[in-house]
C-alpha cells in the first residue's frame, strides 16, 4: 500500500490527529499523537501505517524497506535457492540503501536508528516469505556485538563495513556436542605472547559460507571456576589462515540461506581482537547473556509477521478457490472459522509482540518477556502455517507456492536462538 494511500485509508477513518514532527530514530513513538489502528483493523495485516508502536516516518522507512525486497529479492530468490546462497551483490545492495545494521551510531557509518528501524526490515523479509538473506543476525545480533562491547578500535575497523554490507558478519557459539548448553563447548584458545591460539569447531553457523567476520566463542581459562566465566568472544577476519569452512550445510528449508561447519586449527589472532579488550576477557558469556533477549525478539518479531502473511496468502486462496459452486470461503463454515481463529491467535501475538517491541525500545525488555515472545510467536508462525497450508489443499504443498516454503522454513525457528524449551525453562525460572 502507498504512503499515500495510508493517508487516504487514515483519514478516511477519522483516525489522523494532530501532531508530528518525529524523526526516524527519534527514541518517541507517536502514541500520544496520533491514533492508528491495529493491523488487524485494517485491511490487510500487512497494511503500512498501522499500529501503534510505529509513527510515520516508520511508514516511510517501511514502504521503501518493502519496495526494495520486492525489486531486489523476490525475483531472484528461487535462483538462490538452487544456488544455496544469496548474492554478494545483494548484500551490498542493502547496506547502500541503508537497510543494514541500522541501529549502527553515526560516528561508526550508522543511520544511528531505533530498534523499531530495525524491525522493519525483519518483519518485510517475512512478508516476502524470502528467508534466504541472513541479515536479521548480521545486522541485530552481530553488529549490537560490537557496538555494545567494542573498543573503540574494534567499532572503527568493523562497523562500517558491515553498514555497507562489504563485511558479512556472522555468530559462531553452536559447536557439534554443545548447543542448548553451551557452557560445554571445547573450542579453546590458549594464550601465546601477545596472540591467542584457536582450536575447536563451530557447526549450523547462519552466513557461515560468506562472513568475512566471525565473532567466535571460546574458552579462555579452563581453569574458571564455572565454564561461564571462562569464555571470551573473538572478532575473527575469516580470511586468516587456520580458519575453515565446511561445507554448506543441507537443511529442510532455508535454503537460500547459508549454514556452516567452521573449522579452526591453530588458528592466530592478536590479543586486539577480544571483544572489548583487556576487559573483555572471560566475559564472553555474560555478553551472549545479554544479548540474546534481542535475538530473541527478531526471530519473535519474524514469527508474528510469517503468521500474517500466511493468513493472507490464505485469505485470497480460499476466497478466490472454487469447490461445490462457490468460494471455499463462502461455502465452508468450518473455512470461515479456521481463518478467523488464525486471524485471532496472530492479533493476540502481535499484541504481546508489539507490547515487548516497545519495552526493547525503552531498555525494559528482560529475559522472561523476551523468551515468552519468541516461544509464543514461533510455535504460532508453524501452527498457522500448518493450518493454512491444509486449506491450499495440494497446491499447498507444491514448493513454487509461497505457503509450503513458509511451513518448511518455519520450523527452525523453534529449534535456533534457543530452542522453545529452553525457553520455557528460562521463564520458569522467573515464576
Ligand atoms: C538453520 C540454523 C541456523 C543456526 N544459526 C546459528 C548461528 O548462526 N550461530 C550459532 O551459534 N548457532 C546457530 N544455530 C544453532 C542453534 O542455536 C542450535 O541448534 C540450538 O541452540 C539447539 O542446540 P542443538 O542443536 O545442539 O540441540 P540440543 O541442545 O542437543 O537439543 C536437542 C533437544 O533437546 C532439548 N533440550 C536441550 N536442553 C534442554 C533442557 N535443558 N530442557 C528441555 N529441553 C532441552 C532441545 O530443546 C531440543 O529439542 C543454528 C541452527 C540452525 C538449525
Amino acid at each position: 500500500m502507498s504512503v499515500a494511500r495510508v493517508s487516504a485509508q487514515l483519514g478516511r477513518r477519522g483516525m489522523v490527529a494532530a501532531g508530528r514532527g518525529l524523526r526516524w530514530g527519534s527514541s518517541a513513538t507517536v502514541s500520544d499523537e496520533v491514533l492508528r489502528p491495529d493491523n488487524s483493523q485494517s485491511d490487510t495485516m500487512m497494511d503500512i501505517g498501522t499500529r501503534r508502536v510505529y509513527n510515520e516516518d516508520h511508514d516511510l522507512l517501511r514502504t521503501m524497506c518493502r519496495r526494495w525486497w520486492e525489486q531486489e529479492v523476490v525475483p531472484n530468490h528461487a535462483k538462490w535457492e538452487e544456488e544455496g546462497s544469496v548474492s554478494r551483490e545483494l548484500w551490498a545492495s542493502a547496506g547502500a540503501n541503508g537497510f543494514l545494521a541500522m541501529t549502527t551510531p553515526e560516528e561508526y557509518g550508522g543511520a544511528g536508528g531505533s530498534i523499531l528501524d530495525a524491525s522493519i526490515m525483519w518483519e518485510e523479509q517475512s512478508y516476502t516469505g524470502c528467508t534466504g538473506p541472513g541479515f536479521a543476525i548480521h545486522s541485530d545480533i552481530c553488529a549490537p556485538y560490537i557496538v555494545n562491547w567494542g573498543t573503540e578500535e574494534q567499532k572503527h575497523k568493523w562497523l562500517p563495513d558491515i553498514v555497507a554490507g562489504t563485511c558479512i558478519a556472522a555468530l559462531g557459539m553452536t559447536e557439534p556436542a554443545a548447543g542448548s548448553d553451551l557452557q560445554g563447548m571445547k573450542t579453546t584458545a590458549v594464550r601465546d605472547g601477545d596472540d591467542w591460539v584457536i582450536n575447536g569447531s563451530k557447526v549450523f553457523i547462519t552466513n557461515g559460507q560468506m562472513s568475512n567476520l566471525l565473532i567466535l566463542a571460546a574458552k579462555t581459562d579452563p581453569t574458571a571456576a564455572k565454564p561461564s566465566a571462562g569464555m571470551s568472544l573473538f572478532l575473527v577476519d575469516t580470511s586468516l589462515p587456520g580458519f575453515a569452512r565446511g561445507k554448506n550445510l543441507k537443511k529442510v528449508g532455508m535454503k537460500a540461506q547459508d549454514t556452516s561447519e567452521l573449522f579452526f586449527d591453530d588458528l592466530r589472532v592478536p590479543n586486539s581482537c577480544i571483544l572489548g579488550g583487556d576487559a573483555g576477557l572471560n566475559r564472553g558469556f555474560y555478553m551472549m547473556m545479554t544479548e540474546l533477549p534481542q535475538e530473541r525478539l527478531l526471530i519473535a518479531g519474524m514469527g508474528v509477521a510469517a503468521a500474517e502473511a500466511c493468513f493472507e496468502w490464505t485469505r485470497d486462496y480460499v476466497k478466490d478457490r472454487k469447490a461445490f459452486g462457490t468460494s471455499l470461503y463462502k461455502g465452508l463454515q468450518t473455512v470461515r472459522h479456521e481463518l478467523a481463529e488464525i486471524k485471532t491467535e496472530t492479533a493476540v501475538a502481535r499484541a504481546f509482540y508489539d507490547s515487548c517491541l516497545q519495552l526493547h525500545h525503552e531498555g525494559r525488555l528482560d529475559s522472561q518477556m523476551a523468551s515468552m515472545a519468541k516461544y509464543y510467536c514461533t510455535d504460532l508462525q508453524n501452527s498457522v502455517a500448518n493450518r493454512c497450508l491444509q486449506l491450499f489443499g495440494g497446491w499447498g504443498y507444491m514448493t513454487e507456492y509461497p505457503i509450503a516454503r513458509a511451513f518448511i522454513d518455519g520450523r527452525v525457528q523453534q529449534i535456533y536462538g534457543g530452542s522453545n524449551e529452553i525457553m520455557k525453562e528460562l521463564i520458569a525460572r522467573s515464576i
